[in-house]
């Protein structure tokens, strides 16, 4: 049995949900269908989500949502006409536009485009609708109750041979709709295919699956077939897009595998997210490249640092009181650096600095701006000789300066700081170095 997740693309228009209902109908196991809102049709287009917070944030200069609901309405209007799928989309509206000019924070609005998208798709299908709100459940600080949601999706679709829902949003304990961080909607997936213990998890997007670098970066990168889950964690934290990051979470215990797959090109394999390095075949060195902009280090000296105990605390706790959390702590005998995204600094780089000077009597505290981190990522690197050395090699023939090293101890990840103005060419000197030449 498959659980299958459909994004924002897929559910774009009544042409790319036809593809839908073909996917699906082609495979008699795809049963439990999650849905996104509508996304983008082309580059310039808005996704009804975007247009929905547009609603809320109207409705709170104006009282009404007026003029912003218009772009929702026409966009729905337009794929029921098309599909030619029977629901009452003016009542639909009409509840939908009071509820959000009634509502005091964002997440009903937002989560409006997933429950009509799902409503359609279930009327196109002949399947049940299942709403979100009664099967996914978030406490009043708005977190996840994984067990509590399991239970109910079990309970609700067990009774059930097909179902759609909508991704996204569920409900906290008054009962009021609450939505996850956009993109959520692969993790609602993730829980409906753990709670009915689907064989496999297919996430269905607009791409042939997880790529072995970032397309705007390197020309025309290879698909990665086959990874763990710890790989794509560690790909999708330093900026590889495809799926939510948390949506592996549900499934990781359980082994479940998750399938990222093309709608727009079916029969392509997608990639495979696996729960072990032993179940990821093939003998690339590394799996894939990534990283991240906008950071900033701290540089922290003390002479006879290695001997005071405490040191790292006092500083790591002055990162907690301010509510930052940082990256990455490489250290030396008397210094320690602290890595930072830039946007946790902003208003707060003076007070840290003079907060760190005092607690730890430091001999010099120094920022550098301006850096970006690359990680190159794959289990197979802790077998193979000389990794590191090609990896470096590569930098210094592209003549890039590296300003840090990170190695985790499980050897799945290598991460170099560069200048941010060396990280476009320094993905691309790894990418050539290791998966092209593979
Ligand atoms: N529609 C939501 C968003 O745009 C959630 C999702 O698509 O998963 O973020």
């Amino acid at each position: 049995m498959k659980v299958c997740k459909f994004g924002g693309t897929s559910m774009a228009n009544a042409s790319t949900i036809k593809r839908v209902v073909n996917i699906i109908e082609d495979d008699p196991s795809r049963k439990y269908i999650v849905v996104s809102a509508p996304g983008k049709r082309n580059s310039a287009d808005v996704k009804v989500t975007d247009a929905l917070y547009a609603c809320f944030n109207e409705v709170q200069k104006t009282g009404n949502c007026d003029s912003t609901f218009l772009t929702v309405a026409k966009r729905f209007h337009e794929i029921v006409n098309e599909l030619g799928v029977d629901v009452d989309l003016d009542e639909n509206l009409k509840v939908i536009k009071e509820g959000i000019e009634a509502s005091k924070t964002p997440d009903y609005a937002a989560s409006r485009g997933e429950y009509l998208s799902a409503k359609i798709l279930a009327a196109k299908l002949g399947y049940d609708f299942v709403d979100a709100d009664e099967i996914i459940k978030f406490n009043d600080k708005g977190e996840l109750l994984l067990n509590y949601s399991l239970d109910a999706v079990k309970a609700k679709l067990s009774k059930l041979d097909h179902a759609v829902i909508p991704g996204f949003y569920g409900s906290d304990t008054n009962g009021k709709v609450h939505t996850f961080s956009r993109g959520g909607s692969d993790i609602t997936g993730a829980i409906v295919a753990r709670a009915m213990k689907a064989d496999v998890y297919e996430n269905w997007t607009d791409v042939d699956g997880f790529l072995t670098a970032d397309p705007r970066i390197v020309d025309n990168p290879t698909t990665i077939t086959c990874l763990s889950y710890k790989e794509l964690r560690e790909l999708s934290y330093m900026g590889a897009e495809v799926m939510h990051p948390e949506s592996i979470f549900p499934v990781h215990s359980v082994g479940l595998p998750i399938n990222i797959k093309n709608t727009f090109n079916p029969s392509h394999p997608g990639t495979m997210i696996v729960k072990t390095a032993e179940q990821v075949d093939g003998n690339s060195v590394i799996t894939g490249v990534s990283g991240q902009k906008g950071l900033t280090i701290i540089n922290i000296e003390k002479d006879m640092m290695n001997n005071e105990i405490g040191f790292a605390r006092r500083v790591l706790s002055i990162l907690e009181y301010e509510g930052i959390s940082f990256e990455h702590v490489p250290s030396g005998i008397d210094t320690m650096s602290l890595v930072i995204r830039d946007e946790y600094l902003v208003g707060k780089m003076q007070k840290i600095l003079q907060k760190i000077k005092e607690s730890v009597h430091a001999d010099n505290v120094e920022i550098h701006s301006g850096l970006s981190l690359v990680a190159i990522v794959g289990h197979n690197m802790a077998s193979r000789l000389g990794t590191a050395a090609t990896a470096f090699k590569a930098l210094a023939d592209a003549h890039i300066n590296v300003r840090m090293i990170d190695q985790g101890s499980s050897e799945l990840n290598i991460i170099v700081g560069v200048d941010t103005c060396d990280y476009e060419k320094a993905i691309n000197a790894i990418y050539y170095a290791f998966v092209k030449e593979q």
